[in-house]
């Protein structure tokens, strides 16, 4: 599949946003309710119809070989109401013992910054990380 899509951990099944929540795309996903929730975590799995299984986010990372990638945890901090800096903590599906960070952006509705990485000041980092911890129980430095 292209972009985000919502696939199951248990049985594999890949699901359409459209298809487990009110929303066609990640992007809209996060912009019209992810972040207006105050991180909640637990709106970023879903529940596999098929097998009860826990549903993820999903997408490819391309390296030399493309790289299947999951989303444990979603925290964001803003300056603005349109622009919203966030810290993915993901693993590669093949490594699922060892989480991966991806640092992305969104602004407006927009998906251009889920495709490119966000840039920031070394005190706006410091907090995501510091929400990153307090929201998922983590211990980054
Ligand atoms: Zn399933």
């Amino acid at each position: 599949m292209k972009g985000y899509w919502l696939n199951c951990e248990k049985c594999n099944k890949d699901y359409t946003f459209k298809e487990m929540t009110e929303h066609t795309s990640l992007t809209s996903f996060l912009w019209n309710e992810f972040l207006d929730s105050r991180c909640d975590q637990s709106l970023l799995t879903f529940k596999c119809p098929v097998c009860n299984g826990l549903v993820r986010i999903t997408y490819h990372f391309p390296r030399a070989e493309r790289l299947t990638v999951k989303v444990k945890h979603i925290v964001y901090r803003t300056c603005d109401e349109d622009f919203y800096q966030m810290l993915w903590e993901t693993y590669f599906i093949h490594e699922p013992d060892k989480p991966v960070y991806d640092f992305k952006y969104i602004s407006d509705c927009n998906a251009t910054g889920l495709n490119r990485p966000a840039i920031m000041a070394e005190k706006h980092l410091q907090e995501l990380v510091d929400l990153f911890n307090l929201k998922c129980h983590k211990f980054l430095k």
